[in-house]
């Protein structure tokens, strides 16, 4: 099978045909069949458990991670995971819901668990990386004369973003905009030493960015793109994220609005990944296992 090949919902139910299926696969993937006693887990008929064949000690595979205490079977489980890793523009509850047949609410916290899973890493970035800030939802107008500017900004989140060309993405919501704030952004996601950083003109960048091989895209002059000093890549995924979300789920609150980001990034740095998608969804769900 070539690399490029989609994993398909018929390979889904190949792999994971019932819940016995899913329940040994999270055991395998988080622990080990020989019990330190020397004996050997297998699995309870029937129910989410394993049990040592000596010692008669039981494994619950389930336990810490996202599937722990539901009643939903876990085929349906793997079948949103699934769901969620090809869906690049996001998908909704209610999608979930038509597709599983479960409840609104129970798709809901489904696509909550699932969103909450993933976390970004915290490799910094390298090479030419594009920085940049966006703001997301809030509903208020400016009004005629910008009388409302301040309420509109105000109701806005504050997201900063950084995109390795070639690479990875990073996306975390901001209390603000201000110079210490995208500093410290700066030092956590890029690479100082190896990297050459592409900003817009804004002054807010001139004293973080020193230290910085700092280029800078001038918007107000009309220079959009001058060789390959531009912001273009960060700037698309903005609005392809604000275009998702207004397509797909309509109003984010900002409590919830980075778990969101976290699911972009997650296609983002996937895009080239359509074999393994759903398997890496499936190992960063595990992964945050507590
Ligand atoms: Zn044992």
């Amino acid at each position: 099978m070539s690399k490029t090949t989609k994993y398909s919902v018929k390979d889904l139910q190949r792999d994971f045909p019932n819940d016995g299926a899913c329940v040994d696969f999270l055991f395998d993937a988080l622990h080990s069949r020989k019990c330190s006693c020397g004996g050997e887990y297998k699995r309870l008929q029937g129910r989410r458990q394993f049990q040592c064949s000596k010692c008669r000690f039981q494994i619950a595979p389930t336990a810490g991670t996202i599937f722990h205490k539901s009643d939903t079977p876990l085929t349906l489980w793997f079948h949103a995971i699934f769901v969620f890793s090809n869906a690049k523009s996001g998908v909704s509850a209610k999608e979930i819901e038509r597709q599983l047949g479960v409840t609104y609410k129970t798709a809901w916290r489904i696509l909550k668990l699932i969103r909450e899973a993933l976390s970004q890493s915290t490799d910094k970035l390298t090479g030419d990386v594009e920085v940049d800030e966006a703001y997301f939802g809030g509903r208020k107008k400016a009004g005629r004369d910008n009388e409302n500017l301040g309420a509109v900004l105000k109701s806005k989140s504050v997201v900063v973003g950084a995109v390795e060309r070639g690479g990875n993405i990073r996306a975390k919501v901001e209390p603000n905009a201000q110079t210490k704030t995208l500093g410290s952004f700066l030092k956590e996601n890029v690479n100082k030493d190896s990297s050459r950083l592409l900003t817009d003109s804004s002054n807010r960048y001139e004293r973080i960015a020193r230290g910085y091989d700092r280029y800078m895209v001038s918007h107000k002059s009309g220079i959009y793109a001058n060789k390959d000093i531009h912001i273009n890549n960060i700037e698309s995924f903005w609005s392809h994220v604000k275009r998702s979300m207004k397509g797909t789920h309509k109003v984010i609150s900002k409590k919830h609005l980075q778990s969101y980001l976290d699911g972009f990034v997650f296609h983002y740095n996937n895009r080239h990944n359509d074999s393994e998608r759903f398997s890496s969804l499936l190992g960063a769900i595990l992964s945050s296992a507590k």
